[in-house]
This record gives structure tokens, C-alpha cells and sequence, in this order.
């Protein structure tokens, strides 16, 4: 299938638009989700929010064991303190990376697009990141707000001049 849904990059508004509940599996979430993950092969990602392809709504796909799944109404819970600092990047915001605390270990709850609920732990700090950083997406969040503003400044100044954009 060819994807025609562009990745959407800061400063677009529907990635700062927290996400609507999916009350029902149709269609339109099935097709949603086939795109998501189309992109996301494409550009060889580990995960995608639904509105980072134009719509606002409680869904994100993930890559696990080269394995894709539908993750939705997403709930990411920590389940101790620890924090690790790693570096991470993001497909809506191009050509930067920065080092961003995450925990450690979360608890993640979805259901898929059967209908089916997954409760697990998540104890590979790499995989708990993806989830944060997926659930910020819902949130209306990008990775740079879990920094100081000092840093974010120094990260959205990065980014503006890597993507040329002015404002
Ligand atoms: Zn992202």
C-alpha cells in the first residue's frame, strides 16, 4: 500500500493536541494503524503516535522483536524511581538528538486492535523509553519538554537552524 500520510514535524499544532479516546475499533483506526505502521517501516522507526500523522487521537505502534504492535487508549506507568539519562531522537523533529531522562522500568496497559488488553512490565530501560516518549506524544508533549528550559531553548535553537526554519 502506498502511504500517502506525511510524518508531521514541530512546530505543526497537532503534535501539542492531547489525544482523544478511541471509543471504537472501525475502519478508519484499522487504516490508521496500517499507515502508521507503513511509515514507520519506512523510515525505519521504533514507534509512532497517531498524531504524528495528522490525528489527535489514544494510539501508538511499536516495534518489538522486529514484531509490530497496535497499542491502544495507552496507559505508561512507572514502577520505581530510577532514572536513566539516554539519548534519543524523534521523527517529528528532525536532525537533533538530545539526552533526555526517562524511567527506568514502567508498566504499560493497552488494548490492541482486537479488542484484546495487554498489561506488562517493562524492565529494558530502551523499550520503557520508546513508551515515554510515545505517551508524550499523547500527551501533546515532545521529548525537549522533559528538560530544563535552559536546555530546550538550547535544543529548539538546534533544531531551527538544522531545519532552516525561521521564527
Ligand atoms: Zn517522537
Amino acid at each position: 500500500m502506498e502511504s500517502a500520510m506525511k510524518i508531521l514535524t514541530y512546530p505543526n499544532p497537532i503534535l501539542s493536541m492531547p489525544a482523544k479516546v478511541v471509543d471504537v475499533v472501525d475502519n478508519r483506526v484499522r487504516d490508521l494503524a496500517e499507515q502508521m505502521i507503513e511509515r514507520t517501516k519506512e523510515v525505519e522507526g521504533l514507534g509512532l503516535a497517531a498524531c504524528q500523522i495528522g490525528e489527535p487521537l489514544a494510539m501508538f505502534i511499536f516495534k518489538e522483536n522486529n514484531e509490530f504492535w497496535v497499542a491502544i487508549n495507552p496507559n505508561v506507568m512507572k514502577v520505581n524511581s530510577s532514572i536513566r539519562v539516554e539519548e534519543e531522537g524523534c521523527l517529528s523533529l528532525p536532525g537533533i538528538r538530545a539526552k533526555i531522562p526517562r524511567f527506568n522500568q514502567v508498566s504499560v496497559n493497552f488494548t490492541d486492535l482486537g479488542g484484546i488488553w495487554h498489561l506488562r512490565p517493562v524492565d529494558s530501560g530502551t523499550m520503557a523509553q520508546m513508551f515515554q516518549h510515545e505517551m508524550d506524544h499523547l500527551n501533546g508533549k515532545l521529548m525537549w519538554d522533559n528538560v530544563s528550559s535552559l536546555n530546550r531553548d538550547v535544543l529548539r535553537r538546534r533544531y531551527k537552524k538544522v531545519n532552516k526554519f525561521k521564527r
